[in-house]
């Protein structure tokens, strides 16, 4: 079975083979997986290097199915456009997710073609004809997101007016405070949503509500109030709901930033649903990308000129670390020298410029490492399994990147999301 990559603008992610590692062919492939420091003394990689750790993504994403599935019953959709990599979603799969938040046609045929078995929802609330037509006929999706009354009158079209779908109305939000806010985007205002449920109700066996509070929220209430804000639509809609989708925005941890625990946001989740009053067969869900995959993955990046306190390395906002450039992102940082004896230097703060010609190209940090950090050194950097390697471009020819899967732990914790994988 050949992966159909979701990006063909960049280079995929070369897959290196590590002595004593068997390369992921399937979920069985565990082997032995070398540590970051191993992989890197064994490589010497002059290309930006992708360490998964898989025991990672599917450990986070078993404790947060639980943790979901214990507060409200509910089913975890993972997000895909968080990180499409194929080994990451055979970890998540590892990890007992079954459903797929996908948002493009290019989402749906991956997730089809590796897992015949997944639930696919296509989430975008925006749809091609042909991307409706091709995923309810060709790949089996039947839950399908909309947020205005033309979107509605396309998927009836496209699905032959089918009988089977599920029909999902993305509520706006009212501007929050994630640290992406994403309520300008997508969604019904309220009233438009009243209107799209009652026609809904009309044409589909399976209706619900869905909003997204925005990515990296950190505060659970928002949660709650966004439930109330469906639960003042569901009442005025005056109809039954078969499904409420909180959606994604969990956050983790970055340095200076710690979240709640978890199981804050799931009691909040719990108390805003037992508001709700639903019938007692309907399915609460939630869209984690984040949340899921952020700690699984780090890059280690070399270190090709210092200039006092900025360093010039093989990665930046073009590759990988796009969220390190104008969003500020913080990454968790730790110098890997194999063939030297430790560093006891004292830590500074860092700030990057990536391999481009751009002077955009940019990461202020600061990026904590020892203060004699020197040119030839590498750094991995941490918490990049969300929203890294999937924004790389080929800008300039910096297209080359390696895949490795390695068996360290995560270099943050993030409260509730802590993983039992042994320290490697
Ligand atoms: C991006 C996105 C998600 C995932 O968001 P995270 O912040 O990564 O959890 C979930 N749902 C929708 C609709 C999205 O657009």
């Amino acid at each position: 079975m050949g992966f159909i990559r979701s990006r063909s603008a960049v280079t995929p992610l070369r897959r290196g083979v590590t002595a004593g590692t068997t390369p992921a062919t399937g979920s069985a492939a565990t082997g032995r997986r070398p540590t970051v420091a191993q992989a890197v003394a064994l490589h010497r990689p002059e290309e930006p290097m992708h360490c998964i750790r898989p025991a990672v993504v599917s450990d986070t994403a078993r404790v947060f199915v639980d943790a979901f599935g214990g507060a409200v019953g509910g089913d975890v959709l993972y997000a895909v456009k968080c990180n499409p990599e194929p080994a990451v979603l055979r970890a998540l799969w590892d990890g007992g997710v079954r459903h797929f938040d996908v948002a493009s046609p290019g989402e749906v045929r991956l997730v089809r073609q590796m897992f015949p078995q997944a639930v696919l929802h296509y989430m975008h609330p925006v749809k091609g004809r042909q991307a409706i037509r091709a995923a309810y006929h060709q790949y089996g999706v039947r839950d399908f997101v909309l947020d205005s009354a033309e979107e509605l009158a396309k998927i009836l079209e496209e699905t032959d007016h089918a009988a089977d779908l599920g029909l999902i109305v993305r509520l706006a939000l009212p501007r929050g405070n994630a640290v992406y806010d994403l309520s300008g985007k997508f969604g019904a205002a309220a009233a438009d949503a009243v209107a799209l449920l009652r026609a809904v109700r009309t044409v589909a066996p399976k209706i619900g509500v869905s909003f997204h509070v925005g990515s990296q929220m950190l505060d659970p209430a928002a949660y709650e109030r966004a439930l109330e804000l469906a639960g003042r639509v569901i009442a005025e809609a005056g109809v039954s709901i078969d499904v409420v989708d909180v959606g994604g925005g969990f956050p983790v941890s970055y340095p200076d930033v710690t979240p709640p625990p978890l199981d804050d946001f799931m009691a909040a989740i719990a108390r805003g649903v037992a508001k709700l009053d639903l019938p007692a067969h309907a399915r609460v869900w939630c869209e984690p990308g984040r949340a899921l995959v952020a700690a699984g993955v780090s890059l280690v990046v070399q270190v090709m000129k210092r200039a006092g306190d900025v360093l010039y390395i093989n990665d930046g906002v073009y590759g990988s670390l796009s969220d390190a450039g104008v969003p500020g992102f913080r990454f968790p940082a730790r110098l890997i020298r194999p063939f030297e004896a430790m560093t006891d230097a004292p830590a500074a703060g860092f700030s990057f410029y990536g391999p481009t010609c751009d002077s955009a190209d940019r990461m202020n940090g600061p990026f904590l490492l020892p203060a004699d950090i020197k040119v030839g050194d590498w750094i991995e950097l941490g918490q990049l399994g969300a929203y890294g390697g999937c924004l790389r471009t080929a800008f300039n020819g910096f297209d080359q990147a390696r895949l490795i899967e390695v068996a360290d732990r995560p270099l943050l914790e993030t409260p509730g999301h802590e993983v039992s994988v042994r320290a490697a």
